[in-house]
């Protein structure tokens, strides 16, 4: 369901999807999940603990209601990261300790939690959803929101340093995204949109156009498009049943006879490995049979770790490494199962992540504050751009 009002996640673009249906509560059978009365109550838990849930498949896109909010701290004089909540109705809020995290209910009365901010245009106002009476402030009292999933694919994809570097970060997510958003602002559109809208949009011909691609994209895709499902990017329910299935099924027996080595390229094995990378998953499966040589599991599982945002936690087991991989690269590559995932890959490993590590050393990147001005300058023009003809 698409709220009137929408907040926009400053990697992705799509929304903060508010949390307000009972079938939501994804915690049902934690014993600390309380609900009294049919009210549904709160569970505070570790930020780990809920980024490392897998949400089950009929309830997939709830991972896009767990943000982190951006804020300026005063008192520091920075930018900082808070931990997990969740959206109820218009309201956000989160625990101020990065490893911390609640969902359900937002609690009203806890000094350790940030202060309770509205969806507009407290969190949309990069979003063009300002109303007629906005005034301009200083946007350091805003926040920014970035879904808990998106985080976590940034930690990954840039590494742990982005935390370290977390104003720079945000400076270059939110125009890198605020300029893609834009350009699929059409008139009457209401923005920010979901991440199938944004892909489809993305890969549409009506964009060279210049036309009215949500229009188009509606008439032609939304049965389509109500049929499909968010999965989290991070977690996603479909790597999961592919790990557990590697856990049953056997591995190949070895060739026992393998080629003379006159007959295989005499390279050490990290060469050989690299030179794999470039082929599928299928083509070095064929090629291990053309040559009568059996690939180690070593190179599927140092390949699989390129794929697996869980690869830490499943180094160590003896897995059917190489089914892992088919399977992985056969349903990430096809369908629609893993399309969040390979949306924001691309932007934070093609977009964001070369500028963010050519500002590293030498930063010639505005400041996150000046990006901010920019944004809301440009929604300004946008939102009063008719004003002349008054
Ligand atoms: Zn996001």
């Amino acid at each position: 369901m698409r709220p009137h009002s929408c907040s926009g996640c400053c990697v992705c673009g799509s929304y903060l999807n508010p949390s307000w249906l009972e079938e939501d509560a994804i915690f049902l059978n934690d014993e600390k999940w309380e609900i009294r009365h049919g009210q549904r109550k709160v569970l505070f838990l570790d930020a780990k603990e809920l980024e490392s849930k897998y949400i089950d498949k009929d309830m997939a896109s709830i991972w896009t209601s767990f943000y982190r909010l951006i804020l300026y701290d005063f008192s520091k004089g920075e930018f900082t990261l808070t931990g997990i909540g969740q959206q109820f109705n218009t309201t956000f809020t989160a625990p101020k300790d990065a490893a911390k995290a609640f969902a359900g209910v937002p609690p009203r009365d806890r000094k350790d939690f940030t202060k309770i901010y509205d969806v507009a245009p407290d969190l949309s106002w990069w979003n063009g959803d300002l109303g007629d009476d906005y005034e301009k402030i200083d946007l350091r009292h805003l926040p920014i929101g970035i879904h808990m999933s998106c985080w976590k694919l940034a930690q990954w994809k840039l590494g742990p340093g982005v935390a370290e570097n977390l104003e720079l970060f945000i400076a270059i997510a939110l125009r890198t995204t605020f300029g893609i958003i834009s350009g699929f602002r059409g008139e009457g559109n209401t923005w920010p949109f979901n991440i199938y809208e944004i892909v489809a949009m993305k890969n549409s011909s009506c964009a060279e156009r210049g036309g009215d691609i949500i229009s188009e994209l509606w008439s032609r895709n939304l049965y389509e498009l109500q049929d499909r499902v968010d999965y989290d990017p991070s977690r996603n329910p479909w790597t999961q049943n592919i790990i557990d299935s590697s856990r049953r099924i056997k591995k190949q027996i070895s060739f026992a006879q393998p080629l003379p080595q006159s007959m295989i390229p005499d390279l050490p094995l990290e060469i050989w490995f690299e030179i794999l990378d470039f082929l599928d998953c299928k083509e070095v499966s064929n090629l291990g049979i053309a040559l009568q040589i059996a690939i180690p599991d070593r190179y599927w599982r140092s390949r699989a770790a390129l794929n697996l945002i869980e690869i830490d936690e499943i180094a160590e087991e003896d897995l059917n490494w190489h089914y892992l991989c088919l399977k992985f690269e056969a349903v990430y590559a096809t369908g629609e199962k893993f399309e969040s995932r390979r949306y924001i890959v691309d932007i934070l490993s093609n977009k964001i992540k070369p500028t963010y590590l050519q500002n590293l050393g030498k930063r010639d990147f505005p400041r996150l504050e000046e990006v901010m001005g920019e944004c809301e300058d440009a929604i300004l023009r946008y939102l009063h751009r008719y004003d002349f003809l008054d």
